[in-house]
This record gives structure tokens, sequence and C-alpha cells, in this order.
């Protein structure tokens, strides 16, 4: 029998993740994964740069942008006739303009699911030594108020080990066995429309490094398909969508078949073209009615799946295990109330439910879901959701709000108003320390952080007294002292006088604020910390 906090069930890009916060808190894990390495398939390719704050924080950021593409491998969105004959469209999508850049201190990136587990694997291997195990498949799980049992296999020998876990981690996929055995209800849309996705080589920069894009969309009355951009040069994903709208079964899509699609999509009858793999799947667009379930969790596809019209799928999962991760560490650690973990499903799956909803409305905007006649673009959102990717704003009982409304917005998916209002993600700004800029970003995770301004000695000197080890790690900056603000913009960004002090967990939302300075500084921030780790002294005695 092994005993282990958490077990993660699934090794796709969410479980690894899940991992390497895990361990950044300092909780062991075993990671169990039925297939014997990481995906063969590069699905997933934008990596959003609310996702690479993550992996900024975790020291996984740099480790991504080698395995992935230079920004400006990928600057544009293209569509045409054919590769070689009319272009229709080409748009700068709105994520890559500069105003939208200035939100944060990373860049976004484009980086293959294939090339992008590998990386994550290596972090997460290099943090919990022999606690990934892949060939290993979840095979039985039950729980009860001590913990869940559970049973893996290996699928070389067979042989199957008893595993005792305080919690679990469900990332095992659209698929998820977990989600089954639980029963859970899917909200929303299933298999919305067919496609195929064929990875190919062929050298299609004749066509395409003049206009280098993310996706080159083809639009002709009988084929419509996308190019991805894998390694910007002979590597390639061929994306044919709606398939039984135009008269195809997954089955017809023979390496012969594909290579004739791919040449009339580029335009070229001889273009020489290898046939790496192909794989069929539907489109669905549903998101779990409840992400926690006593002591097993859902996290990525496990919990919603979504059209890939917008590249929110994986940035989506890797951004709830982010929530969930300092949540389990504050629970194991004996440093919250387990309610705390309640706070999972109320703060992510609003988010779920709005993402999965902009992605298929991408998709029914592009005609994805029937035949068409002549080429559909895009509604304007697509791949100009600001909003949905830095504006989620939770409400929980890991939230304590100051009173104050939410940013004045029309859109919340293109719109992102930066905003320190409790719920809010801790906005980027570039402040200086001893000569090095760094980002306000760059503070956050895996501990607390309360930032002051210049005149707040008095919070400073509280979380000196907080600093316990019954409470989570918590440390100070103050703006104007320890950090300085070159721009002047800290406190008209986070919305607070020089006496003020704004609290954020370690997943960087804000989790409570004072505008201004306070006598009491010693209780008032005890009570607030305590409030969002759901201590009360009834629960934690
Ligand atoms: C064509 C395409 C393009 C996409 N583009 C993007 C994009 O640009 N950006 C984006 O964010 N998303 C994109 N996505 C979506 C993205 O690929 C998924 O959202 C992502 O893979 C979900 O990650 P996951 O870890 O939750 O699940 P998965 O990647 O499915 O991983 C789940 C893992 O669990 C394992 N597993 C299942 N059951 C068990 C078990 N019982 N025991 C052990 N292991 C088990 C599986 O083998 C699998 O490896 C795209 C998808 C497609 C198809």
């Amino acid at each position: 029998m092994l005993d282990i906090p958490v077990l993660i069930v699934g090794g796709g890009p969410v479980g690894l993740s899940a991992s390497i916060l895990l361990s950044q808190h300092g909780v062991r894990s075993l990671l169990v994964e039925r297939h014997p390495g990481t995906s063969l398939v590069p699905k997933a390719r934008g990596i959003n740069a609310r996702t690479m704050e993550v992996y900024r924080q975790c020291g996984v950021e740099a480790a991504v942008r080698a395995a992935g593409l230079a920004p400006q491998s990928i600057g544009l969105v293209v569509w045409t006739e054919s590769l070689a004959e009319k272009e229709i469209e080409r748009r700068i999508p709105g994520r890559a303009t500069p105003k939208n850049q200035a939100m944060t201190p990373v860049l976004n990136c484009l980086c293959a699911q294939d090339d992008l587990e590998p990386v994550l694997r290596r972090f997460a291997e290099a943090q919990a030594p022999g606690q990934l195990r892949f060939n290993t498949e979840l095979t039985d799980i039950r729980q009860d108020a001590g913990g869940v049992d559970a049973v893996v296999t290996d699928r070389l020998t067979g042989t199957e080990t008893p595993v005792h876990a305080q919690y679990v981690i469900a990332a095992d996929g659209a698929q998820s066995r977990i989600r089954r055995m639980l029963d859970v209800r899917m909200i929303g849309r299933e298999n919305v429309y067919d496609s195929v996705n064929i990875l190919f080589n062929a050298d299609l920069r004749p066509w395409t490094a003049h206009r280098p894009a993310a996706l080159y969309f083809v639009e002709q009355p009988d084929l419509r398909a996308t190019f991805l951009t894998i390694n910007a040069h002979d590597r390639w994903s061929f994306l044919i969508h709606s398939i039984k709208h135009y008269g195809y079964t997954a089955g017809d899509f023979t390496p012969e078949r594909c290579t004739a699609l791919i040449r009339q999509a580029v335009g070229i009858p001889d273009l020489p073209v290898t046939v790496l793999g192909v794989s069929a799947w539907e489109a669905s667009a549903h998101v779990a009615d409840r992400y926690g379930h006593g002591r097993i969790f859902l996290a990525g596809d496990a919990a919603h799946e979504m059209p890939p019209t917008g590249g929110f799928g994986l940035n989506t999962g890797v951004q709830d295990v982010h929530n969930l991760a300092w949540k389990l560490a504050a629970v194991l650690h004996g440093q919250a109330d387990a309610s705390l973990l309640e706070t999972y499903h109320p703060e992510r799956q609003p988010l779920g439910i709005a993402i999965t909803q902009a992605s298929l409305e991408n998709s029914l905007s592009m005609g994805r879901t029937s035949r068409q006649e002549a080429a559909k673009l895009p509604r304007a959102e697509f791949l100009s959701e600001q909003g949905l990717i830095f504006g989620a704003s939770y409400e929980s009982a890991a939230v304590i709000p100051d009173g104050t409304p939410l940013p004045d917005i029309a859109d919340p998916v293109t719109q992102y108003m930066p905003s320190a209002r409790p719920g809010c993600r801790a906005p980027h700004a570039w402040l200086d320390r001893s000569g090095d800029r760094i980002s306000t970003i760059d503070l956050f995770g895996p501990r607390f952080v309360l930032l002051t301004g210049p005149a707040g000695g008095n919070w400073r000197a509280a979380v000196q007294a907080l600093s316990t080890p019954s409470r989570p790690p918590l440390v100070a900056y103050m703006i104007g002292d320890d950090l300085t603000d070159p721009d002047g913009v800290w406190q008209a960004v986070y919305g607070v006088d020089d006496g003020g002090a704004v609290l954020v967990r370690p997943d960087g939302q804000v989790a409570w604020r004072s505008r201004g300075g306070c006598a009491d500084a010693g209780s008032v921030l005890q009570s607030a910390f305590d409030a969002v780790l759901c201590r009360t002294a009834e629960r934690m005695r």
C-alpha cells in the first residue's frame, strides 16, 4: 500500500503542471499516466500569457519558450483559398497588440503539446524523483471521510498497487474515467462538430515564410481546414473540420487521401508530403456541474471540454491546478481548514463555463458546425479574449470583498481592466529592486504576499507577527522602501493610498485589500488572513 498526500491521475499538461505546483508548495504527490510517455501529438500549441505567468512563477518559463517558437514566427492569422492562391484576409490577434502585451511581463508562446509535455515532465521529475509513474493506470477508486483508496495497475506487468491518498486530482482528460465513476453531470453540448487532425511533414515555407502565422485557414467550397504551425518549417498539423458535413467519415482518411487533401489545401498538386499520423476527434462544449467531489477534484479537460477555437483547453486546465495546489497545500500542512477546498468550484467553474461558451461561439461564428458554401470569417472576439485570459474575478470564501464594484467594462470577453479589487488577478506593474526591473507578478507564488504603500510600516510589522508555522508563508514588500516604483503607477493600479495594503494569494489573485492605513493593522490583517484560509478558532481547534 502506498500512502501519499495527493494522487494525480493523468500525465497530460494539467497533471504534470499540478505535480510541479504541489512540489513547489512542499506537498508530496504521485502522478500516474497510463501511456508509456508524454503526448506524441501536438494538439495544443498556444500557451497564453496567464499560463506563461504561472510557468514563470514555477521557473519553467524559459524552458517552455526554448521548446517553442519565437513570437516573430507566429504573429498573424491568415485566411486563404489555398496557401498558393488567393489570400482572403490576415489579422494580427488582439492578444498580440502592444496595448494588450503591456498587461503582463510575459509574452504568450507557441509550444506544441508534444514539445511542452517533455519539458513539464523533466521539471516535475526533478522536483519529485520517482513520483511520476508512466505505463500506470488508475483502475479503481473509492473515497470515504478518511481518504481515497485507489488501485493503480502497471500496464506492462499487470501488477496492481493499492494507493491511499488524502486527495486526488483527476486530470485524466476529456474521457475522464473518474468523472464517469463519480457520475458527474456535464452542462452544455456534447459532440458539437467532428474533425480529423493530420500530422505531416512538408516544407511549406514558400507559401508561409513571408506571412508567419500560428494558423492558416483554408476556405474552399468542399474543404474547410486549418494548417497549424508546429515548427514554422516542415512540421505541421492539418485540421479538417466538420467532416461529416462534407461527406467523409473518419475511416476515409487514409494516408493517400490525407496527402491529396493537403496538396489541395496548399494548391500544389505534386507537393512532397509525408503523413505521420491521423487522429479523429469530436469537439464538445460542456463543463462539469461540480468540480469538487469530496476529496476528488476534477481539473483540465476532465472538468471542461471546449472546441479548440481560441486555444483555451490546456490553459484553463493549468490555471485550474494553479488555483487548487496552494489550497491543498495549506490544508495538508494544517494551516487552513479543509473547507478552503470548497472554494475551488465556485472560483473555477464559472470561468470554465464562460471560456467554454466563448470557444463555442468562436467555432459557430466560423461555420465550423455546419456545411457552408462561402468562407465565413470568425467573430471579432476570436484570439482577442484578453478579458477571459486576465479578467477572472473570483467570489468565494477565500476572497474578502472590500465593497468596491467590479471594473466597469463593456465586454468581459475582450476587455481587461487591471484591478486589485479582491478576487481579481493582482495586476502587473513594473517596479525596481536594487536596480533590477521586476514585475509585481514576479513577487507572487508559492507564498502569500502583502504589498503596502510607503506608509505601510504597521502592515509590515503585522506580517512578521503572522509568520509562524501554523500559517502559510507570508512576506511583505513595502513599495517605496523594499522596492521602488519608478513609473509612479503602483498605487493607482492597486487602488490604494500611501498607507494601504493588498494581500495576494499564492495563485496571484487578490485576497483582501485595505485601501488606506489602519491603526489596528495587526488584528485586521490577522482576521483577513484567517478568513481567507477559512480558519476560525472553532474549526482550527
Ligand atoms: C487540435 C487541437 C488544438 C488544440 N489547441 C489548443 C491550444 O492552442 N491551447 C490550449 O490551451 N488547448 C488546446 N487544445 C486543447 C488541449 O489539447 C487540451 O485541453 C489539453 O490536452 C488538456 O490537458 P489535460 O491534461 O486536462 O488532458 P489530456 O491532455 O487529455 O491528458 C490526460 C491524460 O490522462 C491520462 N489518463 C486518462 N485516464 C487515465 C487513467 N485511468 N490512469 C492513468 N492515466 C489516465 C491520459 O492518457 C492522458 O495522457 C487543443 C486540442 C486540440 C484537439
